[in-house]
């Protein structure tokens, strides 16, 4: 457990660690000097030093020691905050680029995932504050009780028993609170996703036009209340009964102070020494008694987070990702689907059932259908991301999803229809493909050139391909929707692979501006294989073969020409579309 936590700051832990040792005995010394400068005041009568002045003095030393040691105690706590924070974050974002795409489909995994993700800083000073609150309180703990064993062992006692129930409550206040932190935590994350949906710059437009702002906000404002609330109601009735048990405690220690005063009056005991029990009986239950209570939260929440991060750590990964090896070999001679069956795994309904079809190393395929007919979730498959259910998806009769990273990037190349906008230079927008040749400027301005001339796009910008893109860095440019399309499909070529997957990169533009691209895209890629998703036909021409997908089935195969003959669903989607191509 203590490895899994600490790993390398084992070194920062233990100076922490020393430093609220000296910390923690700060506290007894208070007391005891207190006590000592009251009596000596008291029974010498008079002022100086070896007197009272010493323990005044001692007593300023002692102050100043404090405010070092808190001081030093936060430099540490951050340093040792900033390196977990490395170790750990590095080992977060490389499990979480390892682990198997279906997880990030999968609503109680990608709940874990967020989990981690968003909550690691907080257990990370979580664990900081463990650390110095835990070894400070207990040492303080141990020389006041000590003290107070050597005065009047019995307040001790009547201390101890009126503890234990503080103790067992919050330890079953905060147990629920995380459980239920848990079961509500989608309506954070619901939160989360209404109020960017309000302030993002692609959604601000429309929240402007349609002035739907009040609505989302009503909607945010009920789901985060629910998650307000359920947190609130979780841990509200134990605490409440822990905080009655303090209040039972400060009552203890009142009842204890009047029974002390009889002592007093009488001369059986120094002023001092009265003092200095009241006053660490009230730090007892005033300050030790909530800092372990908030110690008993803290470490609960790092116990439930390392359960998640156990969940997380132990999510499968892709056999090969993140792997080297031998990735010369680009090329294939043909890409099988093998009866493949597909269901997500948060739904009983098969998405494919049975799908069949091969591509050969220079063939253009495309795959039409109407929406939710399982076109995307069959590209999914052929890139390795999800893994059939039933069946299989080869390479050269190997499974994608064993082909090594580094190979199957070299094989594939994709543009999404919701194609990632980098927010970093043009030059490592396209390069992110293939970064061993970042520098190629030749080849980029070659592939830009090769779509409709888009090398100006380069001389438009003030810093040419070392422009930032964006408008979410500083001094960033921003582009237009086609030219962020022209970034996508560039980055795509870019890689050199030798299929291009295209699913739908051109849905928002007009259909015949669509089959301009196509064109170009199919050109620049001459001699690979290429498949691309569609449910606009204008396109369709172009490719060799032609799947027409119905419900996860392929129900049509042919070119242009036989399925329109064929007159089944391809040729009655072309026929609706026709007058979309009339000029
Ligand atoms: P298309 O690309 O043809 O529009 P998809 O492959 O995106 O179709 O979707 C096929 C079916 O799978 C649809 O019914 C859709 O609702 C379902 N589906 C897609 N993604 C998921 C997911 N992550 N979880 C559950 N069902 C999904």
């Amino acid at each position: 457990m203590i490895n899994f936590f600490l790993g390398n700051t084992k070194k920062y832990f233990l100076i922490i660690a020393l430093i609220n040792v000296l910390s923690g005995l700060t506290v007894p010394l208070n007391i005891f000097l207190i006590q000592r400068i009251i009596d000596t005041a008291v029974v010498s009568g008079k002022s100086g030093f070896g007197n009272d002045f010493t323990y005044i003095l001692f007593y300023l030393g002692l102050q100043i020691v404090t405010v070092l040691l808190a001081q030093s105690d936060k430099l540490l706590r951050t340093i040792f905050g900033n390196t977990l924070e490395i170790n750990w974050g590095k080992d977060i974002l490389e499990k979480s680029a390892k682990v198997q795409y279906k997880y990030f489909e999968q609503t109680k995994s990608y709940e874990t995932i967020h989990r981690i993700l968003s909550g690691f800083k907080e257990n990370i000073t979580g664990i900081t504050d463990i650390t110095s609150s835990v070894t400070k309180i207990t040492i303080s703990m141990f020389g006041v009780f000590y003290f107070i064993m050597q005065t009047e062992w019995w307040i001790f006692i009547a201390l101890l028993i009126t503890t234990f129930p503080v103790w067992l409550f919050s330890i079953i206040s905060t147990l629920r609170e995380r459980d239920t932190y848990t079961e509500i935590y989608p309506y954070f994350l619901r939160a989360n996703y209404l109020s960017k949906m309000i302030n993002s710059r692609e959604s601000i437009k429309e929240v402007r036009l349609y002035n739907f702002f009040k609505h989302i906000n009503k909607l945010w404002s009920e789901v985060l209340s629910k998650f307000q609330r359920g947190q609130l109601l979780s841990n509200l009735k134990p605490r409440y009964i822990a905080g009655a048990f303090i209040f039972l405690q400060y009552f203890v220690v009142t009842v204890i102070i009047f029974m002390l005063v009889y002592p007093l009056r009488k001369g059986l005991m120094t002023i001092g020494v009265f003092v200095a029990l009241a006053q660490a009986m009230w730090n007892y239950v005033g300050n030790f008694q909530y800092e372990i209570i908030n110690i008993i939260q803290k470490i609960n929440h790092l116990r439930v987070f390392a359960k998640d991060y156990k969940t997380f750590m132990a999510l499968d990964e892709n056999s090969s990702a993140l792997c080297g090896g031998d990735a010369n070999n680009i090329n294939f001679t043909s890409i099988e689907f093998k009866d493949v069956w597909f269901r997500y795994d948060d739904s009983s309904e098969y998405v494919l059932k049975g799908v069949n079809f091969s591509i050969s190393n220079n063939e253009l395929i495309a795959l039409v259908g109407l929406n939710g007919s399982g076109k995307t979730t069959i590209i999914k498959l052929l890139l390795g991301l999800l893994h059939p259910t039933k069946g299989d998806v080869l390479v050269d009769g190997m499974p994608v999803s064993d082909i090594q990273v580094t190979k199957r990037k070299k094989i594939f190349s994709v543009i999404f229809q919701d194609f990632a906008k980098y927010n970093i230079s043009l030059r490592e927008n396209i390069a992110l493909s293939n970064l061993d040749f970042i520098n190629n400027e030749k080849e980029m301005i070659r592939i830009l050139n090769s779509l409709t001339n888009q090398a100006e796009l380069v001389q438009n910008l003030k810093d040419g391909f070392d422009t930032s893109l964006g408008k979410d860095i500083d001094g960033g440019t921003d582009l237009s929707g086609g030219q962020w399309q022209t970034v996508a499909i560039a980055r795509a070529l870019f890689s050199d692979s030798s299929c291009i997957v295209m699913d739908e990169p051109t849905a928002a533009i007009d259909p015949i501006a669509e089959v301009e691209v196509y064109n170009q895209l199919i050109s620049a890629a001459k001699n690979k294989a290429a498949v691309f998703v569609t449910h606009r036909l204008g396109s369709t021409r172009l490719a060799h073969t032609i799947y027409t997908l119905d419900k996860g089935i392929i129900v049509e195969k042919g070119s242009h020409e036989e399925l329109m003959e064929r007159n089944g669903i391809y040729a009655e989607m072309f026929n609706t579309q026709k007058r979309w191509y009339e000029k």
